[in-house]
């Protein structure tokens, strides 16, 4: 594994840092949390920003409007936007982390051409229609069917935890397209407008409490034809390399964010009052555990560091990396959740910024979000307990689940 910059590299990390300290100022602070339509505007400004500067869609084809450049210029704009405070993807995760990256392996040249620029200057929002309520795990249950009628699908079901899906342009929908054929065959991928009649969103509150995904009720949607990505009822595999990308790269930026939340949790250790004369950093117990959590943090940043050395050089990806990187990371974050709720004790009550006298505060909101965040990375794309059933049959060959 490379652990310095090559000449190149280092340049380009130069050259990221001092743009993002001229423009995050130009930006401006975030909205107030939860407030998505705010936050949609501030998203969709920041990605233009970063597509007049060449920064978006960094290791995309050039063709498509992404800079063309490698994975590890991509690593190093990821790490510098986190030490810099700069947004993460927020109503672009889907299009850019998923959506996107599956287009450019799976669709048609006109697809690709009319898709992926909007994408990377932030036009277009995109959401994904996989999960039903009876069909999460065991995705290749769902019902949502298409029926072929001309040039047109018609469809007809309902999604749930549609993430993003009150802000989307485009959602990547799977249906079923063949009712007679085995739970896997009869599946297909369909780039849906959101626009389309027949489509009605409504949104779901989250532990967070605010409103991130949603159900989607569908109701004879007449999406056309030329909108299927990959080959009638061979969805399946379509949707397996949406997961490729899903599970693995898109979790990317939210270690870098929380290996930089640690530094923060350390600090906040060391100012909060735990009993009288002490703070929580005089704890043996909570040091320890503070700097476990930065050792596995900083393991598996080593890990994307040594896949990303080993692609590049041709090494290919190890077989479920997605599984063991998304299963090791939920892990690790909800470690880091508990040990935060220590640290902050009795402060864990309140989501506000803890107030320290002129002006100053503490930030302990962010960190009881992301405590009560590592639930839902546990279970998006695919639980835990899948992703050990994946590794256990595809990696160790144990017996496959009856
Ligand atoms: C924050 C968040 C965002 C999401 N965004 C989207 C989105 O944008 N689009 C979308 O389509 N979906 C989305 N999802 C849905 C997500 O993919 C599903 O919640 C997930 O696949 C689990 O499905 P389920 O909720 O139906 O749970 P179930 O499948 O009913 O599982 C219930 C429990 O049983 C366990 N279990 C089930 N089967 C097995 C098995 N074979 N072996 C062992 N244990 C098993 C599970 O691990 C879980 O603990 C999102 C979920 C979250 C939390």
């Amino acid at each position: 594994m490379r652990l310095r910059d090559s000449e190149s590299d280092a340049r380009f990390r130069k050259e990221v840092r001092a743009w993002l300290a001229e423009n995050l100022p130009v930006l401006g602070p975030p909205p107030a949390y939860g407030d998505w339509p705010a936050r949609k505007t501030y998203d969709q400004r920041w990605q233009r920003m970063l597509f007049d500067a060449g920064y978006a869609g960094i290791d995309w084809p050039a063709a498509y409007g992404g800079r063309g450049a490698t994975a590890s210029e991509q690593l190093i704009f990821l790490a510098e936007s986190a030490a810099a405070g700069a947004p993460d993807l927020g109503v672009h995760f889907v299009g850019q982390l998923h959506a996107g990256p599956t287009l450019i392996a799976e669709a048609t040249d006109e697809q690709r051409a009319f898709h992926l620029p909007r994408i990377l200057r932030g036009e277009s929002i995109w959401c994904q229609g996989f999960s039903e309520p009876g069909a999460g795990s065991d995705l290749a249950s769902l019902r949502t069917r298409a029926v072929r009628d001309g040039d047109h699908y018609v469809v007809t079901g309902s999604k749930i935890w549609t993430s993003y899906g009150f802000a989307a342009d485009y959602c990547e929908l799977l249906v079923r397209t063949d009712p007679d054929a085995g739970k896997h065959r009869g599946i297909s991928w369909l780039i849906m407008p959101m626009d389309l009649p027949g489509i009605d969103v409504r949104p779901l509150r989250t532990i967070q409490g605010e409103s991130e995904f949603a159900e989607m009720f569908l109701d004879e949607v007449r999406v056309p034809v030329e909108n299927l990505v990959g080959r009638e009822n061979d969805g399946w595999r379509v949707a397996m390399v949406t997961f490729g990308f899903e599970r693995g790269t898109s979790l990317v930026r939210e270690l870098l964010t929380a290996m930089a939340m640690v530094e923060e949790l350390a600090t906040l250790a060391k100012t909060l009052g735990h009993g009288p004369g002490r703070t929580a950093w005089d704890d043996d117990a909570i040091r320890r555990e503070i700097g476990q959590v930065a050792a596995e943090l900083d393991a598996m940043w080593a890990l994307t560091r040594r896949n990303v050395t080993r692609a590049a050089g041709g090494g290919g990806v190890p077989p479920a990396g997605g599984s063991a990187f998304k299963l090791t990371y939920s892990e690790a974050i909800h470690h880091f959740g508990e040990v935060a709720m220590k640290v902050l004790e009795r402060y864990a009550i309140s989501l506000d910024a803890l107030p320290l006298g002129a002006g100053a505060s503490l930030p302990v909101g962010r960190h009881i979000i992301e405590h009560l965040h590592a639930f839902a990375i546990s279970i998006g794309a695919g639980t835990s307990q899948i992703q050990k059933n994946i590794l256990a049959e595809r990696v160790l060959g144990l017996p496959r689940e009856r």
